[in-house]
């Protein structure tokens, strides 16, 4: 199994850690969550279904394999919102990670082992600005936090392959969540403490819309970065298997991870393996909240079922960027369609293991999904189909309910004795009921109605 790794530039071997006594050691996968201010989109579903299968994949192949992910519950982004609807933070986040938890089941997302929050890890992430402040790292700006000051780290740029003065010009596109501050020693230096702004007596909705712990750093919350190296550092230790996210997060986010953590503990590599998801995007533009360019799962889950919308993804590399558009949902459609056809169309079912071995070797390499699912459109293996969508979370094959069957075994009757104006009735009774029924010479095949259409909204 080779793996793209953003930090080398290469593909790797990923391997199963030896076994710890009788029990085999799992990989430590650790992936950058939602910050929980707003719904998800479609967008960020790609990078979680991408996880979803890459972990699925693995576990099919024998690979133990423990999945953490955040859930960022502290962010200026939800501050700004709780203040905007007059509420507190803790409202906003419980709200949408709700919502998140819900979009995860129905994109059928179930492989994360442990979600973490990062308001539980404060302990954690004082404990790690301490040994940063105690090794000469960190430093103090008055009524604004504590800051990483990046001249004491030469390692610094090695992820985004950026030097210190390239950390300053941040404004290009691809990164995101930058502080700013004009009393930084470096332009590039991020907070890893900040102090609470607001006054209590100041404003009521202000303060209750900024979260706040006393701490001996001074009363404040956690930066961005430094609540994920905090989490994995408690989960994993300082050192671990495999960092993923999409492209944006690669720098400043993990840049700044893979400084503060190896600058804490004195380790390197701080991780084995950065794996970096493309973008989804509309017309070229990357898909996002803050440009108004985006698409909420419950437009798309109107459009395309679950296992459509992974086909999509799933038809393109990971790595590269996926334009969403009308034509790029008729492919996923016509493929899972195509793929449901043949199964239950397939005359000569046979055990295709030369087939079983390219699909093997395809995903193996750096999964290359688009390749492995062309590899199983040349297969007459029915088992091999169903068993090879199924390792990446596809159902090719879903259970059509016992009610619905009856119905289409009636129907094949009354065609048989050609009571046409019956058998039509029993079509329609079987489409009020959400299926279709295709005549196919190999006999009927039921498949999921459509969905209704839905615009695309290009960016201006
Ligand atoms: P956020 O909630 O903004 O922190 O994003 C959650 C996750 O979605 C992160 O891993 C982002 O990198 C990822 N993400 C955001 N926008 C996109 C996009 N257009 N395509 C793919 N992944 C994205």
């Amino acid at each position: 199994m080779r793996i793209f790794d953003t930090l080398s530039g290469e593909r790797k071997e990923l391997k199963q850690p030896k076994k710890f006594g009788i029990f085999p050691k799992p990989l430590n996968l650790f992936v950058c969550g939602p910050t929980v201010y707003d719904h998800p989109h479609i967008g960020n579903a790609r990078t979680f279904v991408f996880f979803d299968m890459f972990v699925k994949y693995l576990r099919s192949q024998g690979f133990k394999i423990f999945y953490l992910q955040n859930i960022t519950n502290v962010d200026d982004k939800i501050i700004q919102r709780a203040i905007d609807e007059k509420t507190t933070w803790d409202t906003i986040a419980k709200r949408y990670e709700a919502s998140f938890m819900d979009y995860n089941r129905r994109l059928g997302i179930t492989s994360v082992d442990t979600f973490a929050r990062s308001t539980e890890f404060i302990p954690q992430v004082i404990a790690q600005v301490k040994t940063l402040i105690k090794k000469g790292h960190a430093y103090m700006i008055d009524g604004d936090g504590w800051y990483f000051d990046l001249k004491t780290f030469p390692g610094y740029g090695k992820l985004s392959r950026r030097t210190m003065e390239q950390a300053e010009t941040s404004a290009e596109q691809g990164t995101s969540r930058v502080d700013n501050s004009n009393q930084k020693r470096n332009a590039g230096d991020f907070c890893l403490w900040k102090f609470t702004k607001v006054a209590s007596n100041e404003s009521q909705v202000a303060s209750n819309a900024e979260p706040s712990w006393e701490t001996d750093l001074g009363a404040g919350r956690p930066g961005w970065h430094i609540e994920d190296t905090a989490t994995t550092e408690h989960f994993f230790g300082p050192q671990y298997d495999i960092h993923g996210g999409a492209l944006d997060l690669k720098f400043p986010h993990h840049e700044a991870e893979l400084t503060q953590q190896e600058a804490a503990s004195g380790k390197s590599p701080f991780v084995n393996f950065w794996m970096h998801a493309g973008f989804l995007t509309v017309s070229g533009a990357k898909m996002s909240k803050s440009t108004g360019n985006f698409i909420t799962i419950d437009d798309l889950l109107k459009k395309m079922s679950a296992d459509e919308f992974r086909m999509m993804l799933f038809m393109h590399h990971y790595r590269q960027p996926l334009d969403f558009s009308e034509q790029t949902i008729k492919m996923a459609k016509d493929a899972l369609h195509y793929f449901r056809v043949r199964i239950q169309s397939v005359k000569n079912n046979a055990k295709d293991e030369s087939i079983e071995k390219e699909f093997q070797e395809a995903m193996d390499d750096d999964f290359n999904t688009p390749l492995a699912i062309a590899t199983l459109r040349k297969s007459n293996d029915i088992g091999l189909i169903i068993k090879g969508f199924e390792s990446i979370g596809i159902n090719i094959n879903p259970k059509i309910p016992a009610n619905v069957l009856q119905l289409v075994q009636k129907r094949e009757l009354s065609r048989a004795s050609k009571q046409f104006a019956q058998s039509d009735a029993l079509r329609m009774q079987i489409e009020q009921l959400g299926y279709v029924v295709e005549d196919t010479p190999a006999g009927p095949l039921v498949l999921l109605a459509e969905n209704p259409k839905f615009e695309i909204r290009n960016p201006k």
